[in-house]
């Protein structure tokens, strides 16, 4: 995995994608959280014995595309009023759940990431893997290895990612207004 702040910070990047009145509400940023975030809830089968390669194992079932949507579909529910903000706001949580995937898989350790399961449970990386991945739990952090994760997160990850998170920014930005008529 990469670690929760990165992909914390992958959902604070994308969700810049999303309207004005979604920055500004706390439910949208919790739930953009969680999203991304959420995939890693399989570790807690996995301390339960859940074999790493198995359906539901880590970057598993939880980290397919499909999970992604399902994901998605019930956190916009909590969002938009009308269906049309419900359906944007689904289309950017998609986005932001399936980031998970997308960035455990360019990590250089573990399995690959299901990202088709459950039609096809074979694992997938990119083909370059430059962040070095990240060890479970809090206290890996706090070692030398932690350390060296971190440093390539902030060069490989947090560095791109800051620049998407601000370019969809400036995007949304409104253009200044044509001067008023004499
Ligand atoms: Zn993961």
């Amino acid at each position: 995995m990469a670690s929760l702040l990165t992909h914390a910070i992958a959902a604070g990047a994308l969700a810049q994608a999303g309207r004005e009145e979604w920055l500004k509400s706390g439910k949208f940023w919790v739930a953009a959280v969680v999203c991304s975030m959420l995939p890693d809830a399989d570790v807690i089968g996995m301390r339960m014995g859940v074999p790493y390669g198995a359906l539901c194992g880590h970057r598993g079932l939880t980290h397919s595309l499909l999970f992604a949507a399902i994901v998605a579909v019930i956190a916009a529910g909590a969002i938009g009023e009308k269906a049309v903000e419900r359906w944007k706001a689904g289309v950017l949580l998609f986005c932001i759940t399936a980031s998970h995937g997308v960035l455990d898989a360019l990590t250089n350790g573990g399995l690959g990431i299901a990202f088709f399961s459950p039609f096809d449970v074979q694992r997938y990386f990119f083909p370059w893997r430059p962040v070095e991945v990240a060890p479970i739990g809090l206290r890996a952090f706090l070692t030398v290895r932690g350390a060296r994760v971190i440093w390539s997160e902030m060069v490989w990850l947090w560095g791109p990612l800051l620049a998407a998170g601000t370019a969809l920014r400036w995007r949304r930005k409104p253009k200044s207004s044509p001067p008023a008529a004499d």
